[in-house]
């Protein structure tokens, strides 16, 4: 699942390709129901009716949150899930069966055009969202999300985690505790900060909040920086897929040695979701 690199990757993506573009048209391609969510407050217009005409002001991230500003105070709020893309395509190249959403745009900025937006999304998770701006942050999803990583401070991590009877791995998987994080990159901070995926966030010490608060930032803005992690099939708005995973550490490792002590990476199930670790470096 794209987690908080990867979302920002897409919308660096879609802020140099589609900011300033106005929606002429949007084609549904036998897209599930369930894929989109229109607020009530466009009545009776339906999805592609309700964007037809407005322009894209702004993309930006929230979490893993894609939020897709538009004229007329309404924004387009997507989330990748497992395999949701948006892919920035010229037109000619025929419409794929999981192309679910087709954008096209206004034509008149020469050199944008004959290309399309697409959203692509073949195991269908994925979510496209229409509501006027003042009802956005009432949205499950939206109203109830932690800070963001790179926005928060060392001492406002602690302050976060300060009191807290759960287990870490949970923790930092929850959106509304810190948000944008995922099963890779808590792995990958975990085994850098040789904290077990089990020990309880209240009886870590400052000194090693402070250290995983480091360590959780850096990894980010790296994968930042190596376009995120390709493990499943994630990739940018053009098609150029990540190259995080060359340096996974722990996600993914299972079986392999570990780099500083040589015992064998463990996969264990964590609540609902796997976690990889180091049993000799990452002792609870
Ligand atoms: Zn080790």
């Amino acid at each position: 699942m794209p987690e908080l690199p990867e979302v920002e990757i897409v919308v660096r993506g879609l802020r140099q390709t589609v900011v300033g573009e106005t929606i002429e048209r949007v084609h549904l391609n036998n897209t599930p129901p369930a894929s989109i969510v229109v607020s009530d407050s466009f009545k009776g217009g339906g999805f592609a009716r309700a964007l037809a005409g407005r322009k894209i002001l702004d993309v930006t991230r929230r979490g893993k949150n894609i939020l897709i500003s538009l004229s007329g105070d309404v924004t387009l709020w997507a989330h990748l899930k497992m395999t949701g893309h948006f892919f920035y395509r010229d037109k000619s190249l025929p419409i794929d069966k999981h192309d679910l959403v087709i954008f096209d745009f206004r034509s008149g900025r020469k050199s944008k055009d004959g290309l399309n937006l697409r959203f692509n999304d073949y195991r269908r998770f994925g979510r496209l969202r229409l509501f006027p701006n003042d009802e956005l942050w009432e949205q499950d999803g939206l109203k109830a999300l932690g800070p963001e990583p790179l926005n928060l401070s060392a001492d406002g991590f602690v302050i976060l985690c300060t009191g807290k009877i759960r287990m870490i791995k949970p923790a930092l998987l929850d959106q509304t505790f810190i948000a944008g994080l995922g099963n890779i990159y808590t792995d990958e901070t975990l085994y850098l900060s040789r904290l077990h995926p089990r020990r309880l966030v209240s009886s870590v010490s400052r000194r090693k909040l402070v250290e995983l608060h480091g360590h959780i930032q850096d990894i980010l803005k790296f994968a930042i920086h190596k376009m995120g992690t390709s493990v499943d099939s994630f990739s940018s708005v053009n098609g150029q897929a990540g190259q995080f995973q060359k340096y996974l550490k722990a996600y993914g490792n299972e079986g392999k040695p570990c780099e500083r002590c040589n015992a064998k990476i463990i996969r264990e199930k964590i609540g609902s979701r796997s976690a990889h670790f180091c049993p000799r470096c990452q002792r609870i």
